[in-house]
């Protein structure tokens, strides 16, 4: 039978009251936003961060608990989410969000770019969900995971391929993730376009820079962290209990195709 509407209120402290939260890369940007989101949603978080300064200052923000690991480091990861799960009793929702950036030629890459790029971004992803999922897999009602891929995992970008090509393997083991260990773990990926974060401040302090990509977002704007972190915290909450293996793009629309420049749209429409 279907839900009915008047079943579906709030819960009263808020969408992710009770739930207890894991958010890798969580000192800084998208994933500090997802900290301070989930917080006020009524969860209880970890943060994970490589930054020791940036995760205990996030950590401390919402009362949460800091970890501070390379996501490169397998055993290290594996190590910290069994301490957060035995720290809270468990864990509901992972956020694996840790990545590193890169736009470089593929002719100009060196073997350390290709390396860290794959340790980090891939790598990083899966020790995270392997150590995540038993869980999971026990979490009350069902567990969730959010992954992160971007806009340059679904459409080419020059100069951005492996790192691309990171973020498509992320939506895979993130399909693999909602195939495999369903119904007990929904895993979902988001994709943003362009957040204004550490990650592409020097592209967006670039004022010429700037105007070329926004004038490409429909929404003519690039996103601000905690755009993305609301879609993160709706993902992990009763609200998409009915969602699993999907990619949320979250991109101002810029990846809507049109071949219609504005000369054609001027010479149709006047
Ligand atoms: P950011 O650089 O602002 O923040 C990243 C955070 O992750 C920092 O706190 C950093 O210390 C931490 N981190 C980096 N490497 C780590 C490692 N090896 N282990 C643990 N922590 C590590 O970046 P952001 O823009 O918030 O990006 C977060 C994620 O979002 C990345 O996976 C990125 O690829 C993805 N993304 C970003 C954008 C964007 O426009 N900013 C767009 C699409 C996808």
């Amino acid at each position: 039978m279907l839900a009915q509407a008047d079943q579906l209120d709030p819960p009263a402290r808020g969408l992710l009251a009770g739930q207890l939260a894991l958010v890798t890369g969580g000192g800084g940007g998208i994933g500090r936003a997802a900290v301070v989101r989930f917080a006020a949603e009524g969860a209880t978080v970890a943060v994970l961060d490589i930054d020791h300064d940036a995760a205990h200052a996030t950590a401390d923000a919402v009362g949460g608990l800091a970890l501070v690991v390379d996501v490169a480091d397998t055993r290290a990861v594996a190590a910290a989410v069994d301490e957060v799960a035995r720290e809270f009793g468990g864990l509901t929702a992972i956020v694996a969000n840790a990545g590193l950036g890169v736009s470089i030629p593929i002719d100009r890459m060196s073997d350390d770019d290709y390396e860290r790029i794959v340790a980090v971004n891939l790598g990083g992803t899966f020790a995270t969900i392997r150590a995540a999922l038993p869980h999971l897999r026990q979490a009350p009602g069902g567990g969730s995971l959010v992954t992160m891929s971007g806009t340059t995992g679904l459409r080419p970008a020059r100069g951005e391929g492996l790192y691309g090509g990171t973020k498509a393997a992320i939506e895979m083991l993130t399909k693999d993730v909602a195939l495999s260990y369903a119904p007990e773990v929904r895993a979902n990926c988001v994709a943003p376009g362009y957040v204004a974060t550490r990650l592409t401040a020097p592209l967006l302090e670039n004022g010429v820079a700037r105007e070329h990509v926004e004038s490409r977002i429909p929404l003519g704007r690039v996103a601000r962290p905690d755009e993305v972190a609301c879609v993160m915290a709706f993902l992990c909450s009763r609200y998409a209990s009915y969602v699993t293996g999907r990619t949320i793009v979250i991109d101002g629309g810029s990846l809507l195709p049109s071949h219609q420049s504005d000369e054609l749209i001027r010479a149709r429409h006047g």
